[in-house]
């Protein structure tokens, strides 16, 4: 390795602390600054517990970070200066870099149907799911993908005189095997979940959310998870991105507009088996976060990286505390037939979550954590 490198690696999510983790392993000559507008780390994949009222840890990113060497900078990056090599941050002076790693994440996406902007919540960030916790009432749940179902799960479990409904355009788990599916239709219905099917929202008022057919589902509050957008930094800063504003990634999710960039986790588009593209999902931002560590390095020393190489495992739904969903699928993310499902899919997918945090955690270094974490769904 020659000189000091200066690696920034934009957010401290799931991806980029998987690459700062790996980074602070193996290449201890660089200079590494993580830089993140939050100064924890919380665990995203709980968010949905947070909005049922439960409290969810919150990691000191300092401390997580500090007993490594690598310089944490709480800000929000404004612009990278591509030109000038230089990350711009709103509060403090900017960073000179030689290396990015992109990983700002996901937030909620609105979407184009009236009313949700102003009247709907999201469980997306902190931050959101804080303002749905202080909401009272009927709740409508808008979305019958992984986040829906599992918010829906999880309100109703945590208060079980709370009316919840859940509206998707299609059945809840569609894209999982039949057993899967019936095994979440089962739990949703004994959990007293109200399952709208074949629903089209065209609105969301203060009162609730209207469907296609005039019908009003009336409800306090309103929870959209129908989606999820990335920041417009990659946009703004002139890399090239997709139609969403996704950072478009060659085979060593190296930027195809800036090689000194490189992308990681819900912000990058990365071809996956089969050429789909990956999910947005904690099981993709931590493999490809500390694969992207590997291939700096190995460019640093004058190697040309392997291309990655991903392959799908497991997904998993939590349903409430108490029961859940292990969806054994191929490598390019199709389910098998095989499910896990009731206490111990919840506490597979319970060792699985902590797993994911502690690998983010760079004091703490556990193969048992990084082989449960690998299979994360
Ligand atoms: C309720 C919920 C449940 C989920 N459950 C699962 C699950 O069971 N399994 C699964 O695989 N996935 C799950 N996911 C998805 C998973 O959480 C995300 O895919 C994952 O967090 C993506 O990781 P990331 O590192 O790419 O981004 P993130 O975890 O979103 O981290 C991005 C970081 O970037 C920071 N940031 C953003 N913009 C800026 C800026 N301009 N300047 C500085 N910092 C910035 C943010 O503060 C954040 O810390 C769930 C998501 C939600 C919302």
């Amino acid at each position: 390795m020659t000189g000091q490198h200066r690696i920034v690696i934009l957010g401290a999510g799931y991806a980029g602390l998987a690459a700062a983790r790996r980074l602070a392993g193996v290449a201890r000559d660089a200079q590494i600054t993580v830089v993140d507008a939050r100064a924890t780390f919380v665990e995203r994949v709980r968010l949905h517990q947070q909005a049922a009222g439960q409290r969810i840890p919150a990691w000191d990113l300092r401390e997580m970070l500090g007993s490594k060497k690598i310089r944490f900078v709480c800000a929000e990056a404004t612009e990278i200066d591509t030109v000038g090599k230089q990350v711009v941050l709103d509060a403090v002076p900017a960073l000179d870099y030689d290396i990015v790693v992109y990983a700002l994440g996901s937030l909620a996406d609105p979407g184009r149907v009236p009313g949700v902007a102003e009247h709907a919540y999201s469980v997306a960030t902190p931050e959101d799911t804080r303002r749905l916790a202080f909401a009272r009432g009927p709740v409508a749940v808008v979305g019958a993908g992984a986040t829906g179902i599992e918010l829906a799960a999880e309100l109703a479990e945590s208060h079980p005189d709370l009316p919840v409904v859940l509206l998707g355009s299609e059945e809840p788990g569609v894209w999982l095997s039949p057993r899967a599916r019936a095994h979440i239709r089962r739990t949703l219905e004994r959990l007293g979940v109200e399952i709208r099917s074949g629903a089209k929202v065209i609105e969301v008022t203060a009162e609730g959310v209207r469907l296609a057919d005039g019908t009003l589902v009336a409800a306090a509050a309103t929870v959209w998870t129908t989606g999820f957008r990335v920041p417009d930094l990659a946009m703004r800063s002139g890399l090239a991105v997709d139609a969403a504003g996704r950072v478009r990634t060659d085979a060593t999710l190296r930027s195809v507009s800036h090689p000194e960039i490189y992308a990681a986790g819900d912000t990058a588009v990365i071809a996956g088996p089969g050429d789909r593209e990956l999910r947005m999902a904690c099981a993709t931002a931590l493999p490809t976060g500390k694969y992207v560590a590997d291939a700096v390095v190995a460019r640093m020393r004058g190697v040309e990286p392997q291309p990655l190489r991903f392959r799908y495992v497991l997904q998993c739904l939590s349903l409430g505390r108490r029961d859940g969903l292990i969806q054994v699928v191929r490598g390019d993310d199709s389910p098998r037939g095989t499910v896990l499902t009731g206490r111990a899919a919840a506490s597979v997918k319970e060792l699985i979550v902590r797993g994911a945090a502690r690998r983010s955690d760079l004091n703490r270094q556990s193969r048992v954590d990084d082989r449960i974490a690998s299979t994360y769904g």
